[in-house]
């Protein structure tokens, strides 16, 4: 290979992300093909999608008026054939369910790196296939996912399962179905829901090997993030001591001084224990122990200040003392006590 040869050139992008997914002992899953032959948008008439429920907040109205609502919408659909489709995702998975009105229920177990969203998008396009050889000609799909629903109107739709769902809507069209959708609120379709949740421990079901591409940058960055973290778990650095996890931290709104005095505290570089480093001077230590003088020994070490730690109620380690959303005041008025505040 031409960059084995040559030293100062980048590996390919390509090379360096396999070298890194080898490390990290990565498989890649079996995923759904790149479509790149699709129905032209305009050939495709974009479904009729009834979301006029939104309009009611699921946890102030009351479920007797969101059903008559319901109930209302349906009664447009009555010579219809109606299937429920969902999607749950727990520890051992996701599912995909539909279940028309005269019965059938249909269950799919997903890989587990499949997202809610693929499996909502699963459930439909499954509930469509099953159309196009069961039902009279009229289908209303009745789902509990706005983004499913919303997604489905793309006129040029990404996501792999959204372009089967398209040609599906397709050949329904060519064979003059008519397909319809209902977004409802989550709490209604409890049937199919309960269906889905099933299936995901249930192995007789039909199972999907098949994983959206989408769905693996979740999976990339837990191991993106895993990785780093077990690398700084090993990290001697002052901030490691103080900030045990990678991910970012939480802001809060302090003042700029109290700002500024945490943050180096929390890195461990102040004036009075790095400024020799600017000046050229030696290292300093502490006049009463002697030692070398570090933000630890003065907040947590040093014996002349036992009684001002007590005072403001220090706890035992530099860890506790330092967390994430540490009490700014406390720090201030003991370095303050300690006639050091004006020197970190
Ligand atoms: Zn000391």
């Amino acid at each position: 290979m031409v960059y084995n040869q040559k030293k100062n050139t980048d590996l390919p992008f390509y090379e360096r992300l396999n070298r890194y997914l080898h490390t990290l002992q990565f498989q890649f899953p079996d995923t759904y093909p790149s479509e790149t032959i699709t129905p032209p948008p305009w050939t495709v008439k974009l479904p009729d999608c009834n979301k006029s429920l939104i309009r009611f907040n699921k946890t102030e109205t009351n479920q007797t008026i969101i059903k008559k609502n319901f109930h209302q919408i349906m009664s447009h659909f009555q010579e219809y054939n109606h299937i429920y489709t969902d999607a749950s995702n727990t520890e051992n998975g996701t599912a995909a369910a539909f279940t028309t009105a005269s019965g059938y229920n249909s269950c799919h177990k997903l890989s587990k790196a499949s997202s809610v969203f693929s499996g909502e998008l699963t459930a439909i396009l499954k509930a469509l296939e099953y159309t196009r050889s069961h039902d009279n000609g009229k289908t209303v799909i009745i789902t509990d996912s706005l983004s499913a629903v919303t997604a489905i109107s793309q006129l040029y739709p990404s996501h792999p399962i959204l372009i089967l769902i398209k040609k599906e809507l397709h050949h329904l069209q060519q064979q003059n179905k008519t397909t319809h959708f209902v977004r409802v609120p989550s709490q209604m379709d409890e049937i199919a829901d309960r269906l889905a949740r099933d299936a995901t421990d249930i192995d007789e079901l039909h199972t999907i090997t098949r994983t959206a591409k989408f769905d693996l940058k979740q999976i990339f960055k837990e191991m993106i993030i895993n990785a780093w973290q077990a690398e700084w778990n090993l990290s001697k650095s002052k901030l490691a001591e103080v900030k045990k996890t990678v991910l970012p931290r939480k802001i809060y709104s302090l003042e700029r001084k109290q700002q500024t005095i945490v943050t180096r505290l929390r890195l461990g570089h102040t004036r009075i224990t790095h400024s020799h480093l600017i000046d050229k001077t030696q290292e300093p230590t502490c006049e009463i122990c002697h030692c070398p003088l570090t933000v630890k020994h003065i907040l947590i070490e040093c014996e002349a200040y036992n009684r001002h730690r007590k005072l403001h109620g220090f706890p035992s380690t530099l860890a506790e003392l330092l967390k994430e959303g540490c009490n700014p005041s406390q720090l201030i008025d003991y370095l303050t006590d300690i006639g050091s505040v004006n020197e970190i």
